[in-house]
C-alpha cells in the first residue's frame, strides 16, 4: 500500500518525542517540573461549565448547523464589535473544533500547489505542515530577537512573488511573546492590498497582553483591510477551555463559505454542547479573563527573571502570550557526561533527564538557538523547576 504524497511531505513533531519521554518518566512516578504545555492551568470559567451542563440536561445534543449555531456566531459578532470595533454578519463567521482546525480548513479552502505563503520565523509549528498538507509552499521570514522579531518591512517586500498567496500573521506570538506595533501592520496592510493578498491573522493570544499594552488587528488598520484579513480566534487560551475544541474564523463572505463546505464534507459542526459553553463563556467570561492574566503577569516575570539569572541563558520579556523564549546558545557546544549538547533539543532533554524540567526545544518553530517554556504552572512549582535547572547548569563542562 503506497500512503499519498502528502504524508512524506510533513514531518512529525520533535516535541511529540519529548511529551512521549515527559509521560514515561511520569509514569515511572518521577515529579517532573513541566513547562511544556500549551494552555493555561486554570479551570474552564464556570460560566462555560453551566451553560454546558445547561444544554446537556435540555437535550442540545444532536447535529447543529454545520458552521456553528446562531446564539454563538452572535455572541462572536458581539465580542469582534465591542473588542476591535468591526461588523460581521452570520454569514462571514465560521465556527470549527478548535483555532487549529480553522487554520486548517483555511489551509484546505485557500492553497494549491504553486501557492507560497509567507510566515514569519520563529513560527507556530502548525503553521507550515498544514501549508503543505494543502501541496502549496511555506516561505519564511526570518525575523530577530534583537530586535524583539519585528518584521522587517523591506524583507517582507522582497519575498513577494507572483505565487504569494497569503501571509499569516500570530500577534501576540507563540513562541516569542513578541506583538506586531500599529506602525508595522499598517505596512504589512499597504504591501497585502497592492499585491491583492490576504492576511491571515491568528489572534487566539489576543486577551493575554501585559504591562498595559493593547492588542491591534490588521483589519482595523484601514478601511479596506478587513476586505483582505481572516481574523482566525477561540475560546482555549483566553477561557482556558482548550479541551471544548472551539475556534472560529472571520472574514470575507466567499472564503469563509468555502471553509464552511469543506467542513460539512469532514466534520460537520463543532460539538453541541461545546458550542454552548464558549457561548457562556463568550458572554460571562470577561472576569474570568482578567483574574488569569493578573495570574499570568506575575507567573511571566517569576520565570523570567529565574531563567535570566542562569548564566548562559538570556531572556527577553515577552509582550504576550504565556510563553518564555529564551535564548541558550550561550550553553550550546557544553558537555555533560563527555558528550556535547549541540542543540536546543540535545539541552531539552538534558533538562529533563538530569532536572526533571521538560521545556519544549527551538527547532520545530524555525530556531535553532531557543527553548520555549510556557509560564501557566503555579508559581512554586515553577520557582523550583527554575532552580533546579540553574544547579544542572553548574554541572556543564565547556
Ligand atoms: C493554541 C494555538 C492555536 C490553536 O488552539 P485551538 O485549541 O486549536 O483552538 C492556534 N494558534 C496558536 C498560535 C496557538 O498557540
Amino acid at each position: 500500500m503506497n500512503l499519498a504524497s502528502r504524508t512524506t511531505r510533513i514531518t512529525p513533531s520533535p516535541t511529540l518525542q519529548l511529551a512521549a519521554a515527559v509521560k514515561a518518566l511520569m509514569a515511572q512516578g518521577e515529579r517532573i517540573f513541566d513547562f511544556s504545555a500549551g494552555e493555561p492551568s486554570l479551570d474552564s470559567p464556570d460560566a462555560a461549565k453551566q451553560a454546558a451542563i445547561d444544554a446537556i440536561q435540555a437535550g442540545f445534543t444532536k447535529y447543529t448547523a454545520v458552521t456553528g449555531i446562531d446564539e454563538l456566531k452572535d455572541a462572536i459578532i458581539e465580542k469582534f464589535q465591542r473588542d476591535q470595533g468591526l461588523t460581521y454578519s452570520r454569514s462571514q463567521i465560521v465556527v470549527s473544533c478548535g483555532a487549529k482546525h480553522t487554520l486548517f480548513n483555511l489551509a484546505m479552502a485557500l492553497f494549491e500547489a504553486g501557492d507560497e505563503v509567507i510566515i514569519p520565523a520563529p513560527y507556530w509549528v502548525s503553521y507550515p505542515e498544514q501549508i503543505l498538507v494543502a501541496d502549496a509552499t511555506p516561505v519564511f521570514l526570518p525575523t530577530s530577537e534583537a530586535t524583539n522579531y519585528a518584521i522587517d518591512l523591506s524583507a517582507l517586500k522582497a519575498m513577494i512573488t507572483e505565487r504569494t498567496k497569503a501571509i499569516i500573521l500570530n500577534s501576540p506570538c507563540n513562541p516569542t511573546g513578541s506583538m506586531y506595533d500599529r506602525e508595522t501592520l499598517e505596512g504589512i496592510a499597504a504591501l497585502a492590498m497592492q499585491h491583492n493578498l490576504l492576511v491571515i491573522s491568528d489572534e487566539i493570544y489576543e486577551k493575554m497582553v501585559y504591562d498595559g499594552r493593547q492588542h491591534c488587528s490588521i483589519a482595523t488598520v484601514h478601511p479596506e483591510m478587513v476586505h483582505h484579513t481572516v481574523i482566525v480566534n477561540g475560546v482555549s487560551k483566553t477561557y482556558s477551555m482548550t479541551g471544548w475544541r472551539i475556534g472560529y474564523a472571520a472574514g470575507p463572505e466567499p472564503i469563509l463559505k468555502a471553509i464552511g463546505n469543506i467542513q460539512s464534507q469532514s466534520t460537520s459542526n463543532p460539538t453541541s454542547i461545546a458550542q454552548k459553553a464558549a457561548v457562556g463563556a463568550l458572554q460571562g467570561g470577561a472576569s474570568f479573563i482578567e483574574h488569569m492574566v493578573k495570574e499570568l503577569e506575575v507567573r511571566r516575570h517569576a520565570v523570567v527573571k529565574g531563567l535570566n539569572h542562569i548564566s548562559g541563558i538570556h531572556c527577553p520579556m515577552p509582550a504576550g502570550a504565556f510563553y518564555a523564549f529564551p535564548n541558550v546558545s550561550g550553553l550550546l557546544g557544553r558537555r555533560f557526561d563527555g558528550k556535547v549538547l549541540a542543540t536546543p533539543f540535545d539541552l531539552a532533554n538534558f533538562f529533563l533527564n538530569e532536572a526533571k524540567v521538560a521545556c519544549v526545544p527551538g527547532e520545530p518553530f524555525g530556531t535553532a538557538s531557543h527553548l520555549r517554556f510556557s509560564y501557566t504552572g503555579p508559581l512554586d512549582v515553577m520557582e523550583e523547576g527554575i532552580q533546579r535547572l540553574a544547579q544542572v547548569v553548574e554541572k556543564l563542562e565547556s
